[in-house]
């Protein structure tokens, strides 16, 4: 297969092809070309070779070098410039470039093609010794960094050196005399380090560039970000095959005060609003804006600077987003006035912009609104719902300084400042706010972990900032007044001190850093957010429920667009401690009537309950499930409790050690519990029965329009579910007859689906249901054997060897567990042709799962309240 694709002015091979071959960088840097956009021409080296690299054990495949030896001769011929020419040199970047990209994750080397004389020739060519020296200590040290491995650190001491020789503190008032030496010394590192001597061969130091990029792929931080994006449930990302290269004809931000480079994002990725958002540095090469190293100004002053440039840069943002028809994320470097496009790609958004940028864009008329529902992330919707600080706290806070809004939402937490220490903390439950000057790559697992970041250098485009906001995730960044101390861990604000133990509240809107906790509050559902969820309403074919216990979470719920409560547990009901009493007398009565009296007691609070969450869900349907949890959970095991238990129910503690001890399973998930309670126990069901329909006629005389669905849990058998269907509807009658109810109740009677032989003779179960509810909890948990309270001890194993793609309890397992779903879909409605179906384990709000869910044809998703805007969306996107 061909492994080099030409793009320029001579050719351009790669417009249209896969971008999983090129990957994103190499085919917009091929699109931007055919386009017509200034792009300095190059070569991309496919991803295929990337995973030849690493099948053929870590060797470049054979004839790879010949391919890329013709590619530089179109090159040189095209830019009349020769590789390591003694007078005016080509020189070429060379970059890595993934299919889905990977902020700061890959490597780069620019002013390759530069050695001892071809630097001479480049000063003669360009009239500027110092810009020359420059582009070389950069490639020494670059290349020392990325192919050798090098600390950096040694680096910067050695041109520290010089700067004190020189007397000067910035980089750009080194002399060309003191770059001079500096190469020298950069060459000594390299060469301490490495025990060679820095490669003259343009052609060797072009195949080590390679060699080093397809190396990085396999970097532990490169490897670290696939693994919590993958977590997250990006597939994509888990499916690579590896990175591309891209070689490039360099172009120079650094040569004088009439160059530079930049960075931005067509629209403002934190608002969405449609303003060019981005940085620039005057001369000055790419890396520095994106490391933080010096601080940029903002692309709207760019036109004091160079009309021009900054005119032409405005008209590319509307051709990109004319022919992306999305807001890209590009980089440009302007050499001696003129621009060059050196990458486009689809810029990372937060949530909120998102949904705004998907809106205006129906407006402008780039794209329809089946293009919107389809282009907000489902999951990213989190964002809208995120947290903001209350105005009044806010008010009131006691702000400590500015940083730069760099990614949104509202954070509260203890200082960590370390990557490893905000992990550490966060799996202690703690929530942290990460600390650091910056951030680096190293850093993602402890920026995942931390509830905020700040960071007190770097502007919006630094890594801190594109990460954060890649992951919703609150960041102020750049707050250059906090000074931080990582030895002693405390940060010095103005004057005041802050240690590990002190709590901060970080504005990721606005940018402002405040002592303490400043009450947060929810956010608001309007505008944009509202229009967008009516059209995934318009084109989503299921329905949506929630997952729901209570009145409020129920109104939180409809409030998100519910349609209904999917599921109830009502075991969560009993753990009040005015009820939990109760519960408790039942477990330890040793006769039925004892049980009876205990149930009693319990039932008005199950009444009450019913009848608060049946109002919260006026005309929507409520599906109750009966008590489903092992009995055991609802005693005390420690000593003390339990004495506690029985001076409260004037019985002796040795009765209830004994109880207790009685009802110890040793595989508890597999016990007592579900629909074998009620076997055991039917006046629990009668009494939870009983509960339901008083509540239902007290709402019916009400006028309240109540829809009580009525549920059995872990049935794997029809006969189960016979009995209890019976008992269900005997206790109903009871219960009108004795209320004397004379109106219409629609009560209907389902089960769980969550038992692998439930799925197995779906249609022998159906026989008695009304409706099934898959519980893919337990399916999960008993299809895989898995215990769902122990699976932290190997899952992380799991997923770190691709044993499984994903935790299956997060993100249904379409192959295995799928599967038994599709069965009990198919046979349930062999019986019953409209048997309603839907799912109500945590993969209800999931958005690969509800695609599944949408093509196994279930009736409706049921998933936490705060997810359901999520799953309207992604059921929408599951139609489209
Ligand atoms: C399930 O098993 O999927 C379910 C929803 O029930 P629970 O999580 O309460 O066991
Ligand atoms: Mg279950």
């Amino acid at each position: 297969a061909k492994m080099v694709y030409y793009f320029g002015q001579t050719k351009t091979e790669g417009k249209g092809k896969a971008k999983a071959l090129l990957g994103g960088k190499g085919l917009n840097l091929a699109e931007m070309t055919s386009i017509g956009l200034p792009v300095p021409p190059g070569f991309t080296i496919t991803t295929e070779v990337c995973d030849g690299y690493y099948k053929n054990g870590e060797k470049l495949p054979a004839g790879l070098m010949d391919e890329i030896q013709k590619a530089v001769v179109t090159l040189e011929e095209e830019l009349d410039k020769k590789f390591g020419d003694d007078d005016n040199p080509l020189l070429v970047s060379v970059r890595s470039g993934a299919a889905v990209s990977m902020p700061g994750m890959m490597n780069t080397i620019l002013n390759l093609g530069l050695n001892d004389v071809s630097t001479e020739g480049l000063a003669k060519a360009t009239k500027n010794e110092r810009f020359a020296y420059d582009a070389y200590r950069r490639l020494i040290n670059m290349y020392g960094d990325v192919v050798k491995g090098l600390a950096h650190h040694d680096f910067e001491v050695a041109f520290d050196k010089v700067k004190k020789k020189y007397k000067v503190t910035e980089d750009t008032e080194v002399p060309a005399e003191g770059l001079k030496e500096l190469c020298e010394a950069y060459k000594a590192v390299y060469k301490k380090g490495t025990g060679e001597d820095f490669p003259q061969d343009p052609v060797f130091q072009l195949q080590l560039a390679v060699e080093a990029v397809f190396g990085s792929w396999n970097a532990d931080r490169a490897i670290s970000y696939r693994r919590i994006e993958s977590a997250k449930g990006n597939t994509e990302i888990g499916n690579l095959i590896g990175t591309a290269v891209n070689v490039q004809a360099m172009v120079y931000g650094n040569m004088g005060d009439d160059s530079g480079t930049g960075v931005g994002f067509t629209r403002d990725p934190n608002t969405g609003q449609n303003k060019f958002y981005g940085e620039f540095l005057i001369n000055a090469q790419g890396e520095d804006v994106v490391a933080g190293i010096r601080t940029p100004s903002p692309v709207s002053e760019m036109g004091k600077w160079d009309k021009a440039a900054h005119k032409e840069l405005m008209e590319i943002k509307k051709t990109l987003e004319t022919h992306y028809k999305e807001m890209q994320d590009i980089e440009f470097t302007i050499e001696k006035g003129k621009l060059f496009m050196l990458q486009t790609r689809t810029g990372k958004r937060n949530g909120i912009a998102a949904v705004k940028i998907a809106c205006d864009m129906v407006k402008e008329g780039l794209i329809t609104e089946k293009d919107a529902v389809l282009r907000v992330p489902a999951s990213d919707l989190t964002h809208c719902l995120l947290p903001s600080f209350k105005p009044t706290a806010r008010n009131a806070a006691d702000v400590l300084c500015r940083g730069l809004n760099a990614s949104p939402g509202a954070a509260v937490g203890k200082l960590a400042f370390t990557a490893h220490d905000a992990r550490e903390r966060f799996e202690l439950g703690e929530n942290v706010i990460l600390v650091r000057r910056e951030t680096s790559p190293e850093d993602v697992e402890g920026m995942s972990a931390a509830v905020g970041i700040l960071t007190s250098t770097g502007g919006a485009t630094s890594h801190a900032a594109v990460v954060a906001r890649g992951w919703g995730k609150c960041c102020v960044a750049g707050a250059s007044d906090v000074e931080i101390n990582e030895k002693a861990k405390t940060i010095v604000v103005n004057g005041r001190k802050f240690t590990a133990k002190d709590t901060i509240s970080l504005d990721g809107t606005t940018g402002e850093v405040m002592a303490g906790e400043v009450e947060t509050q929810e956010p608001k559902l309007s505008g944009d957010f509202a229009k967008l969820m009516v059209w995934a309403d318009k084109y989503r074919t299921m329905g949506i429920r929630t997952n729901a216990d209570s009145p409020a979470d129920a109104k939180r719920a409809r409030a998100f667009g519910a349609e209904g409560i999917g599921l109830c547990r009502t075991e969560h009901m009993f753990f009040e401690a005015d009820r939990i009493i109760h519960i408790r007398a039942m477990i330890l009565a040793d006769a039925e009537d004892d049980r009876r009296a205990a149930l009693k007691k319990l039932l008005p609070f199950q009444r009450k309950d019913f009848e608060g969450i049946f109002k919260a869900m006026a005309g929507c349907p409520v599906t109750v499930r009966l008590l489903d949890p092992p009995l055991h959970e609802f005693l005390p095991h420690e000593a003390a409790a339990q004495k506690e238990m029985a001076a409260e129910l004037g019985v002796k503690p040795a009765e209830i050690k004994k109880r207790s001890e009685a009802l110890h399973e040793s595989n508890p998930m597999l016990g007592h519990r579900g629909c074998r309670l009620s076997v055991t126990y039917p006046e629990i069901l009668e009494m939870q029965v009983q509960a339901i329909v008083e509540a239902s006629i007290n709402c019916a005389k009400k006028k309240i329009d109540a829809q009580p669905e009525i549920m059995i849990p872990l049935v794997g058998t029809a006969a189960e579910l016979r009995i209890l269907r019976e008992k269900v509807e005997e206790t109903i009658a009871k219960t009108v007859a004795a209320k004397k109810f004379e109106g219409k109740l629609n009560i209907l009677i389902g089960t769980m689906i969550e038992i692998p032989r439930a799925c197995l003779t779906a249609n022998e179960v159906a026989e008695y249901a009304d409706f099934f509810s898959f519980g893919t909890n337990d399916l999960t948990q008993m299809t895989f054997g898995y215990s769902r309270d122990d699976v932290g001890g190997f899952l992380p194993d799991y997923i770190e060897h691709k044993i499984v793609p994903v935790d299956p309890f997060q993100s249904l397992d379409q192959t295995g567990v799928g599967q038994l779903v599709d069965m009990g879909v198919a046979k349930g409605r062999s019986v019953k042709g409209k048997l309603k179906v839907g799912i109500c384990g945590e993969h209800g709000g999931d958005p690969a799962s509800i695609d599944f869910c949408n093509r196994a044809g279930l009736d409706y998703v049921s998933c936490s309240p705060f997810r359901v805007p999520i799953a309207r969306l992604a059921a929408a996107q599951a139609a489209l």
